[in-house]
């Protein structure tokens, strides 16, 4: 068994995340902030990974699992501090070097922010990244996956696009994901025995079929897919489509997107080569491969979920692309993984979990501490 630390983990793809390392036999323990993830979603990872009973470690910590020591521990805390970092190491590992490997979430990812805000960005993603890197070298840790994105490929014409396609990011949220893929390049080259993957994804939409984990982004949402399902469920009047003059079949921009349970068995594969094979920095495309334009979703949505959905064809999107697509054979030659699930089961995934939670965790608790746990059997 692996025990491995996922920052960020409440978020959306770190509790997909979660869940699939849970149910591949590791234990996890998550740090989050919660400023864009949910301890509900936690608790829910852990009923569906079937962890049984509940243990109260300290007003912010919880802790799920069976005997000793938990499967699951959540801690909020900031990447930023070293202190809350040797608490995960230390606390959450069960004991100093008690964690094997981190897969790196924490981050802020909004394009549109980015660009008013460019310190908290180089702030929370860059220094954070050196705190937690530095913190592995405290704790004798050498195997990190890093969630990258394919906005570092900027504005490009090619189709697919490889690996080796030069790193040209436009905003403030780029240069971040660029500056900490370099600089783990640069660790990695400095010190011998690091276990490195760099996973560029591309669009990860949808949500576990159970439709008790998904997205829930804080406020208006910037993205595509989650705008569409807040449409669906009638909290947004109408989908604005960001052109419909691109240089596409149908005007509108085309997109990789994949389903988050096939994101998150990626990470599960990464894992598991990291660990099996030598020490390497591996740079891997996480996309489907094939593309699909706004009006395409718009269309599998409805078609699957037998809704419809009112939109207008507006002005493009300042920064938007026409389209964005993976060349994910690299991914398939160095792990075996590539997707498996097709957009109508991202449709319908993201629908039972739009439908089940309208207003996403917050019917819950969104908040750590005393709702949650006094809702749980205490063991
Ligand atoms: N898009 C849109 N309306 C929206 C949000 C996005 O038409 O409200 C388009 C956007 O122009 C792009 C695609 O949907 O072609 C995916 O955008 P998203 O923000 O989800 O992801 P990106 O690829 O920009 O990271």
């Amino acid at each position: 068994m692996t025990t491995v630390l996922l920052t960020g983990g409440a978020g959306f793809i770190g509790s997909h995340t979660c869940l699939v390392l849970l149910e591949a036999g590791h234990r996890v323990v998550v740090i989050d902030d919660f400023s864009n993830g949910s301890p509900e979603a936690l608790r829910r990872v852990s009923e569906l990974a079937r962890l049984g009973s509940w243990r109260q470690l300290a007003p912010e910590q919880w802790a799920a699992g069976e005997g000793q020591p938990a499967r699951l521990t959540l801690l909020k805390g900031d990447v930023r501090s070293p202190q809350d970092l040797d608490r995960a190491f230390e606390d959450g590992g069960g004991g100093d070097s008690g964690i094997d490997a981190v897969l790196h979430f924490a981050g802020l990812k909004a394009v549109g922010e980015s660009m008013g805000q460019p310190l908290r960005y180089w702030d929370v993603n860059v220094v954070g990244a050196v705190r937690l890197l530095e913190a592995m070298g405290r704790h004798g840790c050498q195997t990190l996956v890093f969630s990258s994105s394919a906005t570092l490929y900027g504005i490009t014409d090619r189709v697919p696009i490889p690996e080796t396609a030069p790193l040209q990011p436009i905003n403030p949220y780029g240069y971040t994901k660029a500056a900490v893929e370099r600089m783990l390049a640069d660790v990695a080259a400095s010190t011998p025995g690091w276990r490195i993957a760099l996973l560029r994804y591309f669009n990860p939409v949808g949500a576990h079929p159970s439709g008790r984990i998904g997205e829930d982004p804080n406020g208006r949402p910037n993205n595509l897919f989650p705008f569409l399902c807040q449409v669906a469920a009638g909290r947004r009047q109408q989908l604005e489509v960001f052109g419909g003059d691109w240089p596409t079949p149908d005007g509108t921009g085309v997109r990789d997107y994949l389903h988050v349970m096939d994101l998150a068995e990626g990470h599960g594969r990464a894992l598991e080569v990291l660990q099996a094979e030598p020490p390497q920095l591996l740079t891997l495309n996480l996309g489907s491969g094939c593309g699909h334009s706004v009006l395409d979703l718009v269309r599998s949505f409805e078609a699957t979920n037998g809704l419809t959905l009112p939109y207008a064809v507006v002005d493009r999107r300042p920064g938007d692309s026409a389209i964005s697509v993976a060349d994910h054979r690299e991914a398939e030659r160095r792990m075996g993984w590539r997707t498996k699930r097709s957009l109508a089961d991202i449709c319908r995934d993201g629908w039972a979990w739009q439908s089940a939670n309208p207003e996403g965790y917050r019917g819950s608790d969104r908040q750590p501490g005393r709702s949650l746990i006094q809702a749980q059997p205490v063991s």
